[in-house]
This record gives C-alpha cells, sequence and structure tokens, in this order.
C-alpha cells in the first residue's frame, strides 16, 4: 500500500501512514486519530472525507512502485 509523505504535525516527522482514496471525490490523503494531525491528512478516524464530507467511501491506495499492475476493485 502507499504510503504518506505528509509531515507529522506534532514532531515534524514523515507520516509514513496508509494513504486512502475517497470514492466520492477522489482525495487522497492517511487517516489520523485527530482532526489535522497531517499536512497530508484525508480522512478523520470515523472514515469521513476532510474534503467533501462522505463517510466510509474511503479505499486503500495501491502502492504503485511496488505493484505497477492495478488490482481490481469488486467491493
Ligand atoms: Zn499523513
Ligand atoms: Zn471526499
Amino acid at each position: 500500500m502507499a504510503l504518506c509523505t505528509g509531515e507529522r504535525k506534532t514532531n515534524q516527522l514523515q507520516c509514513y501512514g496508509t494513504l486512502y482514496k475517497c470514492k466520492q471525490c477522489g482525495h487522497e490523503g492517511c487517516m489520523q486519530n485527530k482532526e489535522d494531525a497531517c499536512s497530508n491528512q484525508g480522512f478523520s478516524v470515523l472514515e469521513r472525507c476532510l474534503k467533501c464530507g462522505a463517510t466510509g467511501q474511503m479505499e486503500k491506495l495501491p502502492n504503485d512502485e511496488r505493484a505497477p499492475r492495478k488490482t481490481p476493485e469488486f467491493i
């Protein structure tokens, strides 16, 4: 899976969180326990997209560097 390259607000270290994508608006980012915890945060802990507000519409981003072939989603 792809890893977040954002910066954690607490210690300025790279986030390395799992990246997700919103099926509603296409927004990408990691999920954090607190809002605004990472500079590249995309979702709250309740699986709510911080951009469009959709809940439960997130899917894991595949790691393109390690897996060039797209994995089809049947869910
Ligand atoms: Zn992050
Ligand atoms: Zn969204």
